[in-house]
């Protein structure tokens, strides 16, 4: 046995760093073994409002590759990268995509709740290592294709589920705007209390008007989400007398062993969730 040859085989694996976990996700599918991610808001935990700890900055540090959102999702990452002397290649993951604008005429960043963008960021991701790992573009490339491939499929999918659900039934609360860009995609209206950041808190008349919307258009499917805080969505089930589906996942997967684990299967369990409400209003 000779140890020299088979560390010359397989190179150690490329740092690669992604602010928030469901482009961790993306990033292992697409780098598989030639990566090793590190991900700096994990399952569960909410990118808004987050706040870097010294390992996220040492982790920015040792990278090769820092993977962000864009569109204003997680502004302290790359003031982050800047304040660790960061010298490798930023990916914006979400470049070249269609962006939805906001009521408040701000850029919605919650561009992956649309499968179709996230064919988008897997291009994008698998660019960006190429470049950072030239070696393995053959392998990015071609863990990008099969993917890109099962999100036609999730796709297909899920336009199924929906258009099973006559479009006046198609409406949705939940705690904070996150699902614009899948609202958009396969017609359905959501309704949050929040506005796009879960950071925002709304007032009394806004949480007021959202409970008469509620019981005037006999809404029954309210969504409570993995990473905010329920306490909001819950009294206003309450008041508004609806009982809230499972958690949605929306700016976070869920840990392993949960249904959202995975992008893909975080897609799924929000699907049927979403189509199991609405056939209830
Ligand atoms: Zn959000």
């Amino acid at each position: 046995c000779l140890p020299g040859l088979s560390l010359a085989a397989s190179p150690p694996p490329l740092p690669v760093v992604a602010s928030f976990s469901i482009l961790g996700d993306l990033a292992q599918v697409v780098g598989g073994e030639r990566v090793r991610v590190t991900t700096l808001v994990g399952p569960d935990e909410d990118a808004h409002a987050f706040e870097p700890r010294p390992a996220d900055a040492k982790a920015i540090a040792q990278a090769k590759l820092l993977l962000i959102n864009g569109l204003g999702f997680e502004p302290w990452a790359q003031k982050l990268a800047k304040s660790t002397g960061y010298q490798g290649q930023t990916v914006v993951a979400s470049d070249g995509v269609k962006t939805n604008m906001l009521e408040a005429h701000q850029i919605d960043p919650h561009a992956w709740q649309n499968p179709v963008n996230v064919m988008r960021y897997v291009h994008n991701i698998a660019a960006g290592l190429a470049k950072a790992d030239p070696a393995g573009a053959p392998l990015y490339q071609a863990n990008a294709a099969a993917y890109v491939k099962e999100l036609q499929m999730l796709d297909a999918w899920a336009s199924a589920q929906f258009a099973a659900i006559p479009a006046a039934k198609r409406k949705v609360i939940t705690s904070h705007d996150a699902f614009g860009y899948l609202a958009a995609h396969y017609q359905i209206t959501f309704l949050a209390p929040q506005g796009v950041s879960s950071d925002a808190q709304p007032s009394a008349k806004q949480v007021a008007l959202l409970i008469r919307q509620i019981q005037r258009e006999k809404i029954r499917a309210v969504f409570v989400e993995n990473m905010s805080d329920p306490k909001l969505l819950t009294q206003l089930s309450k008041d508004a007398g609806v009982k809230p589906g499972a958690a949605l996942y929306s700016d976070a997967l869920s840990g392993l062993g949960k249904p959202g684990a995975t992008y893909l299967q975080m897609m799924r369990h929000n699907v049927t969730q979403l189509a199991a409400g609405m056939k209830l209003n």
